[in-house]
């Protein structure tokens, strides 16, 4: 198929906003840009063209869809209830990079949630995002727009390597502001549980909500078997080609650690200030505590060290929290939970 490209930088271009809509409302894909990363959209109300999105991004037919709104509006008629701590969080959060996890209405084809009784449901803040939705007038379903297992795709470019000739549509709005996926929090437990950890942050979730639990699967790989609570956290996942190592330690241990490797086939991932410490190839994703500038820049470091063709990516282990613990979790995936402490 051939994939048109095509750039909006601003919701008043609606002439475009509305080509784009109506390739979703026709029962296309459309890729979009969004404030996380960018999002391969399809109505989420028609289970046919939702069911198309699996098969342009090779995603496991059992990984469910979020479905992303426009305004508060939209919300009630997609879901079962909606309890107060889905509303405290929309009023602190949304838009925003928060995805909440509630009872499925009917409407929600099985395609969105893949058999679950439940629905993940977002509002994006991107403004570009923002007017799709309402132009295309129907809630859209969209993962990643990557190719799954790959890492995220943060530009437009990133989108047309992974999905050109795949998808009807890509709409160029820029780079993405956060960089990693959004926060997902489940209210369908008996406590509220975090599932995914993204922008918005589990002190932020705890601010609002009190107690907040961390889903095992957030830090952990899951035993053989075990079913988990979000079906993305079991993959390997966010990989480059390149085989990625986290090392753990102090800049001066992973130094030494990393002349164990050549400098032709391996390329460092640091924080700003520690480049001078290697000889290999490095690139920086921003001050060591600088939870933000990590996420904003991981994803695209990944893809730049498999178009410059390194074979082995070391990086070093960002902190556990703040909007770290999204990087963190991120990066167990990229490097199949292989972390070597120095
Ligand atoms: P992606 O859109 O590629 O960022 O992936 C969406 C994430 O949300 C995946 O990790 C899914 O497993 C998770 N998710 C979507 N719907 C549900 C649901 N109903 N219950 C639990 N997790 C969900
Ligand atoms: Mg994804």
């Amino acid at each position: 198929m051939n994939t048109q490209f095509i750039k909006i930088e601003s919701p008043e271009e609606t002439e475009k906003l509305k080509a784009a809509g109506k390739v979703l409302r026709a029962g296309g894909l459309c890729a979009i840009p969004t404030e996380t990363v960018y999002g391969l959209a399809a109505n989420a109300l028609d289970g046919e063209a939702v069911q198309k999105i699996f098969e342009a991004k090779g995603r496991p037919q059992d990984n469910p869809l979020i479905v992303h709104i426009s305004c508060m509006e939209e919300l009630p008629p997609l879901v079962r209830e909606i309890p107060q701590a889905a509303i405290a969080l929309a009023e602190a959060y949304w838009p925003g990079p928060l995805t909440i996890i509630l009872p499925k209405a009917d409407c929600i084809p099985e395609a969105v949630t893949c058999g679950h009784p439940t629905v993940a449901i977002r509002m994006p803040s991107h403004p570009i995002a923002n007017a799709i939705i309402r132009t295309a007038g129907v809630p859209l379903a969209a993962p990643s727009a990557n190719l799954s297992g790959k890492p995220s795709p943060t530009t437009a470019q990133h989108v047309l390597h992974d999905l050109d000739g795949r998808v009807d549509m890509i709409v160029d709005g820029g780079e993405c502001a956060v960089g990693v996926e959004s926060t997902v929090i489940t209210l369908c437990g008996e406590k509220p549980r975090l599932l995914r950890p993204g922008g918005i942050t589990w002190e932020q979730l705890s601010a609002v909500l009190g107690e907040v639990e961390v889903d095992k699967a957030v830090f952990h790989a899951l035993d053989k078997g075990e079913k988990p609570a979000s079906p993305g956290m079991k993959y390997q996942h966010y990989s480059p080609d390149a085989d990625v190592l986290l090392i753990k330690g102090s800049r001066q241990a992973m130094a030494s650690y990393a002349q164990n490797y050549d400098t032709q086939s391996t390329a460092v991932v640091c924080f700003d200030g520690e480049e001078t410490l290697f000889p290999h190839k490095t690139y920086t994703i921003g001050a060591p505590q600088d939870g933000s500038a990590h996420a904003h820049a991981i994803f695209g470091v990944l893809r730049q060290a498999d178009a410059d063709g390194f074979q082995t990516v070391l990086i070093h282990h960002p902190p556990r929290d703040g909007v770290d613990m999204a990087v963190l979790n991120r990066l167990l995936r990229a490097a199949a939970f292989q972390v070597v402490e120095v």
